[in-house]
């Protein structure tokens, strides 16, 4: 891109100085001059293309605090993994913390906000999870938590489907087929209800309302943000099971720092409480020894 910039610049400059010779033009003169003027437009057509391709959305995330850097690492495998299969609609800042509580709240997230055109998504982890959770296990519940930011249990979701049984609208499957074989979560509390997918028929898939210690995504997961108003780049090609995902991008060097620098990931709203994680089980109690 800096290169083809660079020799629309050498041209331009090159049938300037052509030009201010002060005397007629020699004819290979003549024909370099035409040759460039014939190639401008083109380059310039590329140009614009390619800058197009390069300010696109993206997701990222902002630390507010932590604990011995493990939501750092994991904020990043799990920007990896959604930036990897999809440009969101808009810009995406995941905003991650901690809290102590001794109970089963993995992590909490707060209603998504939105300024100047950035979504702006708050998460909190229990740092009774954080010191025990492997790197994966913190990741994958990131990665559940910016798909509730990109759409699970918003309006355009909520479209989409019958709230009474949990199954898809007529309309949403003939833009998706896959839908017809999904059920929405039409049980337990608000945050969990209506928004993931439903635990007894996915049970293991990465959004359902419930975090278990393996988790798998389907290809859904995935293809569906296409009708929750986001760009599938990549699409899934089969249910896969989240850790090797994650492994292979836990490596992925994110190459777009200057387009998330370019984002205000500062900007901090308060709002309500949108849902809690919570684990398959309790937290094993504290024996007094
Ligand atoms: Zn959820």
């Amino acid at each position: 891109m800096e290169s083809l910039e660079k020799l629309i610049q050498d041209l331009t400059q090159e049938a300037a100085q052509i030009q201010i010779q002060g005397r007629s033009l020699r004819p290979d003169e003549m024909a370099r001059l035409q040759a460039i003027h014939q190639a401008l437009p083109h380059l310039r057509q590329a140009a614009d293309i390619l800058r197009i391709e390069v300010v696109t959305s993206l997701i990222t995330y902002k630390i507010v605090s932590d604990v011995g850097g493990r939501l750092k690492q994991a904020g990043r495998t799990a920007c990896n993994f959604w930036n990897r299969f999809i440009a969101p609609a808009s810009s995406i800042v995941i905003r991650l913390g901690v809290f102590t509580a001794n109970n089963n709240t993995i992590a909490r997230a707060y209603k998504p906000y939105t300024r100047t055109g950035v979504i702006y998504g708050v998460v909190e982890f229990n740092t009774s999870y954080l010191s025990s959770f492997s790197g994966n296990e913190i990741a994958g519940t990131i990665i559940h938590e910016i798909g509730h930011t990109l759409g699970f249990g918003w309006e355009q979701w909520q479209e989409l489907f019958d709230p009474a049984s949990g199954r898809f609208t007529t309309a949403a499957i003939d833009r998706l087929p896959a839908l017809e074989t999904m059920r929405v979560e039409t049980d337990h509390g608000p945050g969990t209800r209506f928004s993931h997918w439903d635990e007894q028929s996915h049970d293991r898939e990465l959004m359902t309302g419930f975090k278990d210690h393996s988790e798998h995504v389907l290809p859904i997961t995935i293809s569906v943000m296409e009708l929750l108003g986001h760009q599938v780049m990549e699409e899934l090609p089969r249910e896969t099971d989240l850790n090797t995902l994650m492994e292979s991008l836990a490596l992925v060097i994110f190459s777009r720092q200057g387009e998330a620098k370019t984002l205000d990931r500062d900007h901090f709203q308060a709002t309500d409480l949108w849902e809690n994680i919570p684990h398959d089980r309790p937290l094993p109690k504290k024996r007094s020894s």
